[in-house]
């Protein structure tokens, strides 16, 4: 169990000086013990004070970690129950499962897959996370030459899953100096794998018979000195893992139980018969708790709504999601294309963008840096006005970019055009365009086919 906030408070310098941000040490230790405050925030905390905190002070539930350099994956670390509250933060793993039993085909297939369903949004690059190697060959040399091929092939993480520590042995042997995660450990194999996990620096993927035993796993990793453990509370149906999934959270930090404060993992592809029954679970996943799910394959129509989902609900919602400020190219834009303008607030410029491309004709995008706003609010603010639009424009490099000089602005701000074109120059020509962004082809093909 954490330490409460009067526990905290009285490690604190109890002198209210204010610099963390609040007005008493009282109420810093409050935040902290809530988790919504960082110990590094007191720039005063003596260093036997710091020791003795920094179990208050660590995430409720231990971040863990899968994987190496750019294409590391981190799960856990969350700190409220629900995404109002603050923000979720590391976003939920989609692991692909390839097992040994598949034929090289399907498993270069599967290899082929997993880097052809990315999606770039918003500047983002949404895709699987890890792949997920089962052994379900019974031959250690089959599983270690599956390992040694999705290793060559991918910098991706690896989860090496199975509840027999001599196919584990043999996959860690083939494996890079990533770290990995042992999936399949049960209380029966628990003193091999964690062996294994020691050995080789792996976090252990524990597989319980309900809560009871999940809390029984924990303690034991805990006794051999493994800090990185990731739970399967071992519920195989829609109902089971939504309650187990709710429960694992809640426990780690309503009750603050530190015993349940590690991310969790979800076999999906164990527990459906259709890929849509499976998505459908996994997105239930994602909504609810789990920090890992495996799928049986990546495939577009049931991958990129749950890259979708996954994204909607792990973006901050007190930040608005912006895209970079700049022009962007449509149709093969060239110097004779006219400009359209619109704001940065990224699901403006995505409908403004699609319905450019819908008219096929050849536009630049310029996005204006409205901190995020949309084009009503943004101009309301004074940040989507004639005079800083086009100053910024010009900071761009319109002038040497566009021969054609014709700029399109949003219908329902064309009350800007008159400082616009005075900050653009007279050889600029500023165009009123729809209100809505749907007329936005007829209006491009009326004025520029
Ligand atoms: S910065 Fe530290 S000493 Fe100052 S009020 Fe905050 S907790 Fe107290």
């Amino acid at each position: 169990m954490g330490l409460t906030g009067i526990q905290i408070f009285k490690l604190l310098p109890k002198t209210n000086c204010k610099e963390c941000g609040v007005p008493t040490c009282l109420a810093f230790a409050m935040n902290l013990a809530a988790g919504k405050a960082e110990l590094s925030a007191c720039p005063y905390v003596s260093d036997e004070a710091k020791a003795m905190l920094s179990e208050a002070s660590a995430p409720p539930i231990r971040p863990v970690a899968i994987g190496a350099g750019k294409d590391a994956f981190k799960t856990g670390g969350e700190l409220v129950m629900f995404r109002h509250e603050k923000t979720f933060f590391n976003p939920t793993g989609l692991a692909l499962k390839i097992s040994d039993s598949d034929s090289a085909e399907e498993v270069d297939r599967k290899l082929k897959c997993f880097v052809d369903h990315q999606y770039e949004r918003v500047g983002l690059l949404l895709k699987g996370d890890l792949f997920a190697l089962k052994a379900e060959s019974g031959n250690a040399d089959t599983y270690a030459a599956l390992v040694k091929k999705v290793r060559g092939a991918t910098d991706a993480g690896l989860i090496l899953w199975s509840d027999n520590p001599d196919m584990i042995k043999a996959g860690l042997a083939e494996r890079d100096d990533s770290k990995v995660l042992i999936y399949g450990v049960t209380k029966d194999n628990l003193d091999a794998m964690g062996g294994l996990a020691k050995e080789h620096g792996a976090s252990l993927g524990v597989i319980g018979n309900g809560l009871d035993e999940i809390k029984e796993l924990s303690e034991a990793a805990e006794k051999a000195g493994i800090k990185d453990v990731v739970f399967d509370s071992g519920a195989r149906t829609a109902g089971d893992q939504l309650r187990d999934q709710t429960a694992i959270r809640r426990l780690a930090l309503t009750a603050k139980d530190r015993t349940f404060g590690f991310p969790t993992i979800a076999p999906v592809c164990d527990m459906a018969d259709t890929p849509m029954k499976e998505a459908v679970l996994a997105a239930a996943g994602i909504a609810k708790y789990a920090g890992i799910i495996i799928l049986s394959d990546f495939q577009g129509q049931y991958l990129f709504p749950l890259l979708l989902e996954r994204l909607n609900i792990y973006t901050d919602p007190q930040r608005p999601m912006k895209t970079d400020e700049g022009f962007y190219s449509m149709n093969d834009a060239t110097a004779d294309s006219p400009v359209v303008v619109t704001s940065n607030f990224s699901l403006t410029y995505f409908i403004v963008s699609g319905e450019i491309e819908n008219s096929r004709i050849p536009c630049w995008l310029y996005v204006k840096d409205t901190d995020g706003l949309s084009v009503l609010t943004a101009w309301a603010a004074g940040k989507f006005v004639g005079d800083s639009i086009g100053e910024s424009m010009k900071k761009q490099g319109c002038n040497d970019k566009i021969a054609n000089k014709k700029i399109v602005i949003p219908g329902l701000a064309a009350i800007i055009s008159g400082d616009l074109e005075e900050e653009l120059g007279d050889e600029w020509e500023v165009m009123v365009g729809p209100r809505e962004a749907s007329f936005i082809p007829a209006y491009l093909k009326q004025h520029f086919a």
